[in-house]
């Protein structure tokens, strides 16, 4: 068993800080701001009253989080999977929705509860997304809309889909909940697409517990949002729509606040953490890592490999020897959604269909990686590995 002494920053929880705590190391472990800040927070919303319903906190968290992103639009959610249903409804999305089986169900969850059919596309071998030169023959006369999901952080081949969705007139909503900070050489990849949609939740590198937002093009389209977020109410007296209840509270976005300017420390971090995994596997037989594109700022978010057919070992009995060691690597993305029994009756969700989205969920391990995973664990994981 690996010993783990991780250290609880700033948390006043007394129990917390004995010596060290031995305890498995997860895949993901929340970072978390100084306690003492987040009660200031906490005392102003007892003083206020304003629970929840766009009080101060998500006006200031709302705009913060804009500007941080570098984007002009968003609209914050409670989490986000209702953020991905409302983004569907906002563009009116009917019929067929070409997607990746190579993600978590919210993706495809989400058409579901808009009663949209989803068609599954095949994953680009290297980026791990949807591939674009699949897309084209998926089309059909009901296909509105691509979901595509920026997997691990890393961006899809969006040139290639904008190209296609301009020329069969179909909606782009990107799932981005593994993309928050990722910047290419135009920017935040956030601004690609009709609308890209964020998680917060407590595993995801930024989080608010729970939480999510939709980034859109312009004002009118998140006034439109803003609507259907709040019940479809306009004002007091007026419904435009039977929007749903999607608001973020008071509490999450205060600690949005509160977090997002500690955001830079633990996202260098993650960086330390990712770039002496990368030293130590790199040239590991059998082992294939991420592939990163050179001039992406990149999150972090995650630190899959790939276990192929040269190690000695298969992919489930590396999985099983780590847990045995305390380290709870997860297989993310196994299975495919195509696989989950109210997706595997579509005709596009036949394994025959989808031959590289199934060979990597039987190989991919997701590594932990959190900023507080200290690196002398990161060492003693990637010699378990190396080991085989
Ligand atoms: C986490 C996640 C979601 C769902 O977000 P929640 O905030 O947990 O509802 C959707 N899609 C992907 C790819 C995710 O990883």
């Amino acid at each position: 068993m690996i010993k783990i002494g991780l250290t609880h920053q700033g948390c006043s929880n007394e129990r917390l800080f004995r010596e060290e705590r031995l305890e498995p190391v997860h895949v993901k472990r929340p970072a978390m701001p100084p306690l003492e800040e987040f009660i200031s927070c906490l005392e102003a919303i007892w003083d206020s009253r304003v629970l929840t319903n766009c009080g101060p906190f998500h006006e200031q968290f709302e705009r913060e989080l804009a500007e941080f992103l570098g984007v002009e639009h968003l609209a914050l959610f409670c989490n986000g999977t209702i953020g991905l249903v409302t983004a569907l409804q906002a563009l009116r999305v009917a019929g067929e929705v070409i997607t990746t089986p190579y993600s978590f169900v919210a993706t495809t969850h989400a058409l579901l509860w808009n009663g949209l059919t989803p068609v599954f596309v095949d994953i680009d071998p290297v980026t791990f997304s949807i591939d674009p030169k699949k897309i084209e023959e998926a089309i059909t006369p009901r296909t509105t809309s691509i979901l595509p999901v920026h997997t691990y952080g890393i961006p899809c081949d969006f040139e290639a889909i904008q190209r296609i969705a301009d020329i069969y007139g179909l909606k782009v909503i990107y799932d981005a909940a593994h993309a928050f900070g990722v910047r290419d050489s135009g920017g935040s990849i956030l601004r690609h697409g009709d609308l890209s949609v964020l998680s917060f939740h407590a595993t995801k590198v930024f989080h608010t517990f729970e939480g999510g937002a939709i980034i859109c093009p312009d004002a009118k389209t998140k006034q439109r949002i803003d609507y259907l977020k709040n019940f479809g109410f306009a004002d007091e007296v007026t419904v435009v729509a039977p929007g749903i209840n999607g608001k973020m509270n008071e509490f999450q976005a205060a600690y949005g606040v509160v977090a997002l300017k500690h955001y830079g420390t633990w996202h260098a971090s993650c960086s330390a953490v990712s770039h002496r995994y990368r030293e130590l596997l790199t040239g590991v037989s059998g082992i294939r890592l991420l592939n990163v594109p050179e001039k992406l700022e990149w999150n972090y978010a995650y630190f899959p490999i790939l276990v192929e057919d040269g190690y000695p070992l298969t992919r489930d009995d590396l999985y099983y020897k780590l847990r045995r060691e305390g380290i709870h690597a997860r297989r993310y993305f196994y299975p495919l959604i195509s696989e989950f029994p109210m997706y595997r009756g579509f005709e596009s969700a036949k394994l025959e269909h989808l031959p590289r989205a199934y060979e990597v969920s039987r190989k991919v391990l997701c590594l932990p990686m959190f900023a507080e995973l200290p690196i002398d664990v990161v060492e003693s994981i990637c010699r378990l590995i190396a080991e085989g």
